[in-house]
């Protein structure tokens, strides 16, 4: 029979009328049967029909349309639940640990997670892709802290996580040594050292040992008033600027930092300085002063007896 039509479009109708029934009676869903996606048993067949097809056939042919229409509700309810199935009947994850008992998580959503994936990711952090170390390099050179590099605040997204930028820190030295002397605020430089994230044998944190990418170094006329007076800006006091100044020219001729980035390592040398004379500094939490040691050289009165009388006299 042919298929006639008064609308604007002429009815299609369906090719294969038959296979069409059939699929549905199978248990296939109407968008399996058109696009042989999605089917029952899992694979892939070659679609057949149409949307429009099907209404223009179930309008031609009314008993056909009816015993198709109902199928399609029945197959759609079947379909729905038969989502996500593959991945709900997973016994291992991709890795291979089994996704039962204490190493399988449940979200909140059901989805199911390995734990033991999990807890290695976490530990390790993920390799950092080109495109994010070039990133994270502007963004230290536009003086972003680590902070604002890793979490995502307002309408500025993170760049990468904590963890990946821990384990690339770990796995490039030099990486870890510029973002330590192009921290812009002094007090995240000395976080940045302080939760040392480096192994603490890692040894491109030393102002004695020569880096490649540093020029070698000339000394000019000038220089040493130079540093002299970049110590006096940075509030090193005065009995202690010969001493770093020195260890500073050592430094440059060393080639261990380079002119560009001496003002920003001002305080690395003062602390280095003071942690290789502890009486001479105010001391640390891990180095305390000691009490007995005189107020200053050759004082006779120590620091426990001032304490001692700034407190009870
Ligand atoms: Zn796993």
């Amino acid at each position: 029979m042919a298929l006639r039509s008064k609308s604007k479009y002429p009815l299609v109708g369906l090719q294969q009328p038959d296979e069409f029934m059939d699929r549905l009676r199978r248990g296939f869903s109407l968008r399996s049967v058109l696009s042989g996606k999605w089917t029952p048993d899992g694979l892939r067949v070659r679609g057949i029909g149409s949307l429009h097809g099907f209404a223009s056939h179930c309008k031609a042919f009314p008993s056909w349309g009816a015993e198709a229409t109902r199928l399609v509700e029945i197959n759609l309810i079947t379909a729905n639940r038969r989502k996500g199935a593959r991945k709900r009947n997973l016994t291992h994850c991709k890795r291979g640990h089994e996704l039962s008992g204490t190493n399988l998580g449940i979200k909140a959503s059901g989805q199911r997670w390995c734990k033991a994936c999990n807890h290695g990711l976490q530990k390790i952090g993920s390799v950092m892709k080109p495109e994010q170390i070039a990133r994270v390099h502007k963004a230290i050179e536009n003086g972003l802290t680590v902070g604002q590099i890793t979490q995502t605040r307002g309408a500025r997204r993170l760049i990468v996580t904590f963890k990946a930028l821990k384990r690339y820190r770990i796995e490039n030295p030099s990486f870890d040594r510029f973002l330590i002397e192009n921290a812009r605020v002094r007090l995240s430089r000395s976080q940045l050292m302080l939760f040392r994230i480096v192994p603490s044998n890692a040894e491109h944190f030393r102002l004695d040992l020569a880096q490649e990418d540093v020029p070698p170094f000339e000394m000019q006329a000038g220089d040493f008033e130079w540093i002299l007076s970049l110590l006096k800006q940075k509030r090193v006091p005065f009995e202690a600027r010969y001493d770093v100044a020195q260890d500073i020219i050592v430094s440059l001729l060393s080639r261990a930092i380079s002119r560009e980035n001496l003002a920003n390592r001002i305080m690395d040398f003062t602390s280095e300085h003071y942690r290789r004379n502890p009486g001479l500094g105010y001391g640390t939490v891990k180095q305390p002063d000691s009490l007995d040691a005189p107020i200053y050289d050759d004082a006779d009165v120590s620091r426990g007896d001032r304490a001692h009388r700034g407190l009870w006299d």
